[in-house]
């Protein structure tokens, strides 16, 4: 197998359809040309084998930073000075940043979600449904729990890796984690003040793919959140919408993670809004 198809499945299986350009690094170029920032992103594709000597080399060739996904979320961690609080307790690392030259481990997903749900409420107090036990839903899970939420209810069709996510939160964090197996269609309990969707349902070519829940559950008051960037119109953020709930869509999250990326970077607070008129422009 090529490595040119290696990198695109990788594309491809982040945001549910063959993309040739890298949309984060669409969104992030267009951020430094819009401020004036003689910098570059690149994407390069680093096989499993290569990752200590590719990490070596960026320090040497005087990289400011680089983002990482999968599948070298994890091992990179090996390879790095030290870790932020968050990308401690995921155990993941999306966003590497060179700090008194030292190369410092961030997960910035979890946060870029975070970002975007304060634009309409502060999760402080919350009680939080997250549908999925993936790895954007941990990121999620921890980065909300960190912000004060004070239940968080797992609800995951394997039961394995629901139950993982609820013990890491229940044990490591100030917050009261539960895990309800995703069997039959789900039932919103009342009192819920946010709920998201961190499962791959409704990921292009998916468009029809519904979350099984029971929308006569959800209330008007609740905050509904979904992570999917393509299409970000999924049918949950239409039908939480129909039921008058305030909705924040997938790209919101993906814009939040490169916006902190950035400043992370370069110390500049980019415009939100370039970037995500870059990415609509990606995904048409
Ligand atoms: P993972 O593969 O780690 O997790 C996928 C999750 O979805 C699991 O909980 C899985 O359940 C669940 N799931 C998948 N299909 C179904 C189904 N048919 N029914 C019920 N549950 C299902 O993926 P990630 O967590 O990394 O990513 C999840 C989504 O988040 C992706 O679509 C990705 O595009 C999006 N994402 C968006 C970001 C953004 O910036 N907007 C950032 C990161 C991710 P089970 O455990 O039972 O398999």
């Amino acid at each position: 197998m090529s490595k040119e198809l290696n990198f695109k499945q990788e594309l491809t299986a982040a945001f549910g359809q063959p993309i040739s350009e890298n949309p984060t690094q669409v969104m992030v170029e267009a951020a430094y040309r819009h401020h004036g920032l003689d910098w570059r992103y690149l994407t390069i594709e680093v096989g499993p084998d290569d990752l200590e000597t590719a990490v070596s080399g960026a320090k040497a060739m005087g990289f400011q930073g680089f983002n990482c996904t999968i599948p070298h979320k994890v091992k990179v961690i090996e390879y790095l000075d030290g870790l932020g609080e968050s990308a401690s307790l995921m155990g993941a690392v999306n966003c590497v940043v060179r700090k008194d030259g030292k190369w410092i481990g961030e997960n910035t997903d979890g946060k870029g979600f975070l970002a975007s749900l304060r634009e309409l409420t502060d999760p402080q107090g919350k009680k939080v449904v997250i549908f999925g036990a993936g790895g954007a839903a941990r990121a999620i899970g921890v980065e909300v729990a960190l912000a004060g939420a004070t239940e968080i209810m797992i609800v995951n069709r394997s039961a394995g890796r629901g139950e993982e996510l609820t013990t890491l939160l229940d044990d490591k964090l100030p917050v009261s984690a539960s895990f309800i197996p995703w069997e039959k269609t789900f039932t919103i309990p009342s009192g819920t003040d946010v709920l998201i969707n961190a499962t791959s349902i409704g990921l292009f070519p998916d468009l029809e793919a519904r979350l099984d829940l029971d929308l006569d559950s959800l209330s008007p008051d609740t905050v509904v959140a979904d992570v999917i960037p393509n299409p970000p119109d999924t049918n949950l953020v239409r039908d939480a919408r129909a039921k008058g709930c305030q909705v924040i869509d997938g790209l919101g999250m993906l814009v939040n993670q490169g916006v902190i990326g950035i400043k992370h970077w370069t110390g500049v607070d980019p415009d939100p809004k370039v970037m995500r008129a870059a990415l609509e422009e990606v995904f048409g």
